[in-house]
């Protein structure tokens, strides 16, 4: 039951339903607007997985997956702005229809960069799916993206992918840690 998670430090801000709801409704976009593609779902490691787990279940194509690792955040919380590829895709994209697959945009600056980084690979397209998004604290770098799940308030959250210090991912809601101190 999870009850140890449950604890006075989080509030939950989208329950489990209402995230299965929302990834049903992307896959549905995605199934529409990919028919007769050769689409390949890219997950950023690792706080997409959950998100990317279930949004290529709601997806009714035939389609593969491949992960990329990049580290952009050297210091816990603050964006530096270089992208550091840690683990690169096991296949070429060149001439595929690529989705990245993403937990969160924050400053946008992570994907900005892993776009600038595939986009001069080939593929045939390139879209991104972001599970939230945060637009209060946006650099506003000219990033853009197709698939979201949800707009969030500019508070941390956890849960469903999303980690602080590598835990909560497997929280099956997403949750807004009230105190980061005791997260
Ligand atoms: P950006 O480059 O858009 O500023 O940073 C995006 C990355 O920052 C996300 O992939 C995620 O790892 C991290 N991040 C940003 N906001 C949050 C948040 O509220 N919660 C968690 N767990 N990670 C976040």
């Amino acid at each position: 039951m999870l009850t140890e998670f449950t604890n006075s430090n989080l509030e939950v801000l989208y329950s489990a339903e209402e995230i299965n709801a929302r990834v049903a409704e992307l896959g549905a976009q995605i199934t529409r607007d990919y028919a007769g593609k050769d689409l390949v779902m890219v997950g950023v490691l690792k706080g997409s997985v959950i998100f990317l787990a279930d949004l290529i279940r709601a997806i009714d194509l035939p389609l593969t997956i491949d992960f990329m690792a990049v580290s952009s955040y050297k210091d816990g919380t603050v964006s530096t702005g270089d992208v550091e590829i840690l683990k690169d895709l096991t296949n070429p994209i060149r001439g595929k229809d690529v989705i990245i697959c993403e937990d969160i945009i924050d400053t946008g600056l992570t994907l900005f960069r892993l776009t600038e980084i595939l986009s001069s690979r080939g593929a045939n397209s390139l879209k991104i799916a972001t599970l939230l998004d945060k637009p209060e604290p946006r650099i506003k770098k000219e990033l853009q993206f197709d698939y979201c799940g949800f707009q969030i308030p500019n508070k941390f959250v956890v849960g469903y992918g999303l980690d602080a210090a590598g835990r909560y991912r497997n929280l099956p809601f997403i949750g807004v840690v009230v105190n980061p101190d005791i997260a």
